[in-house]
């Protein structure tokens, strides 16, 4: 494979072991060590620290110390500094953390240079400014309520002792989205990366210690191969708030096991995002941006479009169209420059999205293009980007969530019948519509019910843009003003007046 990704600027300190972050010290985890694999090679990159009940247990009691016993939930400048060393300190090494991303996730070497790495460190900058400008005290005056003369405030404070639950899909962009907003809003952490991605995780970690003056406890990164971490946080009474991005399935679980102690959770779950080309369409143009869309980083993105929507008149030109475009993408060693679909994140990821290959022929549907792995890649989770044919929305493959690059493609009757099959769905993340009369396509738009979209190609992606799903897409929302606030309480102090 050819390797023109940079130079690893920094090393881990002491050896091939990334180690755990708890209250403010580097640690080897007491569960030992588990590897980290490059899904483009299948070698085994290091290892990474196996944190037990007892190492998560330390973390999550010195964030609830931080929390509790420094000044830190009162301090807002302080933070912003803490987060604008932090953004530093990752810009500084963005080569290194670029080596261990490409390696690690499979991402392709181009996405970080945007979403997968370089967009989320400077949108550390962004919640590092919100600390300082946020109004968090609003004075809502006097008034007489029930005849007692009264002024009246309302405060905006940190939830407290938040848990940092992500999924290996865009480690750094979930794991600062996280922690960008709950930093600055004077919570402290305990994040608990994916069991795929711990170096992406790690290598934070280090950095804070190494050249931030992050207080010890505030931010606690905990490693593990065992989901049973993940669970263990979510059901610790010390946690006040869970902020969770997986996938629906443990979303639901994470909501149940909050119910117990009542815990405020934040969930960004999975999608099955609609791509809707109305028929005044540039038919080949919206085709080529479909199949292209579906290939970034091989389709492992939530709110990557799966469903492509075409007028029933011009499917199979439609399908010729997207199977061409699909033909001319390469797949590749994500650390190549010009890579845009790299390998699935594991073996277990290749065999669901094969078993949902086999299952679209099962329901009668035809590849139109792709279908299986890439002939003459022997190593390697990489599977072809996959243009299914001649299925409805009601099928399984139309439904569910695969997270590959597999787009299926419906025909449409018309405007209503396409925001009919969009809304079709039990997830509502995001979704695309493409039409040269604009004041159509923002009518379609508005009536699709999900929490971004694109019309005409724009983009919705950045620091200050609320990102999070409708139904089983999700419970609030990330980034912005708006996912600054999932990580405050409010109180009103009421004074005799
Ligand atoms: P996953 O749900 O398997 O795991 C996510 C995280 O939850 C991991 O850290 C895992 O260790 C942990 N976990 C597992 N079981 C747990 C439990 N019972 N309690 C608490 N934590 C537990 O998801 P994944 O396979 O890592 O990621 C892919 C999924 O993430 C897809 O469904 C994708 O759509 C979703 N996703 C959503 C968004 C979004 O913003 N909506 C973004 C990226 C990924």
């Amino acid at each position: 494979m050819s390797s023109s990704v940079e130079r690893a600027t920094t090393h881990w300190p002491t050896s091939s072991s990334s180690r755990l972050l708890v209250d403010g010290e580097l640690r080897a985890g007491g569960a030992g060590e588990f590897p980290t694999v490059n899904p483009a090679t299948e070698e085994i990159l290091g290892f990474a620290a196996d944190a037990d009940a007892r190492d998560l247990d330390a973390a999550i009691g010195a964030a609830r110390r931080a929390f509790d016993e420094t000044g830190w939930a009162r301090d807002p400048a302080f933070r912003a500094r803490c987060l604008l060393q932090l953004r530093d300190a990752l810009t500084r090494n963005v080569g290194w953390l670029r080596t261990i991303t490409v390696a690690e996730a499979g991402a392709p070497s181009l996405l970080t240079r945007g979403p997968q790495l370089e967009g989320p460190i400077a949108d550390l900058g962004f919640f590092a400014d919100l600390a300082e400008s946020y109004p968090w005290i609003t004075d809502l005056g006097r008034a007489e309520p029930m005849g007692v003369p009264t002024r009246r405030w309302v405060h905006r404070e940190p939830a407290g002792v938040v848990a940092a639950i992500t999924p290996w899909n865009f480690p750094h962009q979930i794991n600062f989205a996280k922690l960008g907003p709950a930093l600055a809003a004077g919570n402290t952490v305990v994040l608990k990366p994916a069991p795929d991605t711990p170096w992406c995780a790690a290598a934070v970690g280090e950095l804070i210690v190494r050249e931030t003056d992050l207080p010890p406890g505030v931010v606690n990164i905990v490693t593990s191969s065992d989901d049973a971490r993940g669970a263990q946080l979510v059901a610790d009474p010390r946690v006040d708030l869970v902020s969770f991005t997986g996938s629906t399935a443990t979303g639901r679980a994470v909501m149940a096991s909050a119910a117990a102690s009542l815990k405020k959770v934040f969930l960004e779950l999975g999608g099955k995002s609609a791509y809707v080309v109305l028929d005044d369409a540039d038919l080949r143009a919206a085709c080529a941006m479909a199949a292209f869309a579906v290939c970034t980083h091989a389709g492992q993105g939530c709110a990557i479009t799966t469903r492509l929507l075409v007028p029933r008149a011009r499917y199979d030109e439609a399908a010729a169209a997207t199977a061409a475009a699909m033909s001319g993408i390469r797949v590749g060693d994500p650390a190549d420059p010009g890579t845009i679909c790299g390998p699935l994140i594991s073996a277990r990821q290749r065999d669901r999205v094969e078993g949902y290959l086999r299952l679209a022929l099962e329901e009668g549907g035809r590849f139109a293009y792709g279908g299986g792995r890439v002939p003459g890649m022997e190593r390697g989770f990489f599977v072809q980007p996959t243009l299914v044919t001649g299925l409805g929305n009601e099928s399984r493959v139309a439904r569910e969530e695969i997270f590959g690059p597999v787009l299926v493609i419906l025909p449409h009757d018309g405007d209503d019948d396409a925001v009919r099959i969009a809304n079709d769905s039990p997830y509502g993340l995001s979704g695309a519509v493409h039409g040269t009369d604009l004041e159509r396509a923002r009518s379609v738009a508005s009536r699709i019910r999900t929490g971004t979209l694109s019309v005409n190609g724009g983009v919705w992606y950045s620091a200050d843009i609320p990102f999070g799903g409708y139904k089983q897409s999700g419970i609030g929302r990330e980034m912005g003003v708006a996912g600054f606030e999932e990580y405050l309480e409010t109180k009103v102090i009421a004074e005799s007046a």
